[in-house]
């Protein structure tokens, strides 16, 4: 007998994974005749997209203030509105170079007259599991590769912005035919269904001990998967560059969404000999430009009440451990109905503190003292490869000599995070923060099949591959080994 469910969550779910199989098989009789967009069409696609993105600006602001509590609007501005239309403005612009097929070098010794090239078709409909932190970003970033490369999507969102998984629905059903694409949304039980599904790809964004299982369930289907993920991200502060520009660039970026960002510096490595200077130059400069900062309309809420208790609690942890914290923010308590949460940071935490082993993903910045850039580069190659890495330092040669002995998704030099907003740059991880690449050219390769095309000419060698082999065959393995001895 099977067991009813009287929970409302997985009832709820139960109907969406219908809608998510009803919507899937849709899509795959809409796909099953490869009627390829064109690329006027593909380009209409992304202008409707931008466009979209404008005319619900109001509502995409309310729904990311409605999840975090408080969400600055700018900066839903900047980075969810502004960044999807101009990722989709690029890319329209881009297009034609990016899907024109790619000629190869073919041997004419060999192949004659051939000619081989690359030809870029869509792979067909793919999945997009979005994580909460930028809700829109990162469901319809990825859709403007998706549809630029001529596929079709379905977009699960996070239960975890419920509020901006309604808007992107209206979004996306009020621009696109529902057998293009189409958002389903609900819980985990639906997020595991739709990993099941047999897509063309899949791209899910991410924790990575749900990516390990989205990318187990897709290969029971071989679809192939792009793994966006985190971790924590190191900045190196070199010795020449402790100053108020470095710190302006490192908090600033760390309290863009109050950390809550997969790109955010995680933790600073400065030099031991300047470390107090650098401490000094982090709280005046929070002091004299954010002195609000914690209950400010510019400090974003902490997605819920559990990552609040998770960072809350880790800073506990340090100071039960007698490690020195730095509150930038003395004596605020923080309001549960604002979740906001001011900027902390721990001093030369040792390394079982969960500052040190978790990503943090919220405003407590650890600075670990180092004394050599030998160290500090050992110290990151001790730890899993991380999405990002950014160093501070006017020294290019110093820059370049970190980056080669490094690996990193995406790297900056004097700022933190901007690879991550650039159209042109693809963007991922590598290692334990993912695989695969979404944005720029790499985007539109990743959800392309890269088809290999070669077109007979004449003159060529081929049927020297054919037996028998006592012929062609024979004269050229002759000519280039010499003649066999009897
Ligand atoms: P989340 O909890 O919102 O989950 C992301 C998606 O996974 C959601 O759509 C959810 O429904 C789905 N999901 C949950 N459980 C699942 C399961 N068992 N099977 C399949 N799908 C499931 O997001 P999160 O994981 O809390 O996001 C934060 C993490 O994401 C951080 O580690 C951050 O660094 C990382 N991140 C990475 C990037 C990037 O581009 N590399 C961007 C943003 C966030």
């Amino acid at each position: 007998m099977t067991a009813i469910s009287t929970n409302p969550d997985e009832l709820d779910d139960a109907t969406a994974i219908d809608e998510l199989d009803r919507r899937f098989h849709q899509m795959r009789a809409a796909s099953g005749e490869q009627n390829t967009p064109t690329l006027d069409q593909r380009r209409e696609d992304l202008t409707a997209l931008a466009g979209a993105m404008f005319g619900f600006r109001k509502q995409i602001q309310e729904a990311l203030a409605a999840d975090f509590a408080v969400h600055p609007t700018q900066l839903t501005d900047l980075t969810e509105v502004l960044g999807v239309a101009g990722q989709a403005q690029y890319v329209a612009s881009q297009l034609e170079e990016w899907a024109a097929p790619q000629q190869r070098f073919v041997d004419p010794q060999s192949f004659g007259t051939a000619t081989a090239e690359i030809q870029y078709q869509p792979k067909g409909i793919v999945g997009v599991l979005s994580p909460w932190n930028f809700p829109f970003l990162l469901s319809l970033g990825p859709l403007v590769d998706i549809l630029a490369a001529g596929n079709r999507a379905i977009l699960k969102p996070s239960e975890l912005a419920p509020a901006s998984s309604m808007v992107l629905a209206d979004i996306v059903s009020s621009t696109f035919d529902s057998d293009r694409v189409a958002v389903v949304t609900g819980g985990v039980a639906l997020a595991r269904r739709f990993a099941e599904l047999r897509w063309d790809h899949l791209l899910y964004t991410g924790n990575a001990t749900v990516g390990r299982q989205v990318a187990v369930a897709a290969a029971q289907n071989l679809v192939p998967v792009t793994l966006e993920l985190g971790g924590k991200n190191p900045v190196i502060v070199h010795s020449d560059s402790v100053n108020e520009e470095t710190v302006a660039q490192i908090i600033g970026n760390k309290l863009a969404k109050n950390g809550q960002i997969c790109i955010a510096p995680d933790y600073c490595l400065v030099p031991r000999s300047q470390l107090e200077e650098f401490i000094e130059l982090s709280i005046s400069h929070t002091f004299t430009t954010m002195p609000d900062y914690g209950t400010s309309p510019d400090c974003t809420g902490i997605i819920n009440e559990r990552h609040l208790r998770r960072l809350t609690g880790a800073l506990d942890e340090a100071r039960q451990r007698g490690v020195k914290v730095v509150d930038l923010k003395p004596n605020v308590e923080i309001d549960p109905a604002t979740r906001q949460m001011p900027l902390t940071l721990v001093v030369d935490p040792p390394e079982d503190l969960a500052v040190m082993n978790e990503e943090i993903f919220g405003p407590i910045l650890p600075i670990k003292p180092y004394d050599t850039i030998d160290e500090a580069v050992g110290y990151i190659n001790s730890h899993d490869k991380p999405l990002g890495l950014y160093i501070f330092t006017r020294d290019s040669h110093a820059a370049q000599t970190i980056l080669d002995r490094t690996a990193s998704g995406g790297a900056c030099i004097n700022t933190c995070a901007v690879q991550g907003v650039l159209p042109s740059l693809g963007f991922g991880g590598v290692g334990s923060s993912g695989y695969g690449r979404h944005r720029g050219v790499e985007g539109f390769r990743e959800f392309s099949n890269q088809r290999g095309v070669v077109t007979r000419g004449t003159g060529d060698t081929t049927a020297a591959f054919f037996p028998p082999y006592s012929g062609h065959a024979q004269q050229i393995v002759d000519a280039v080994f010499g003649e066999t001895a009897g």
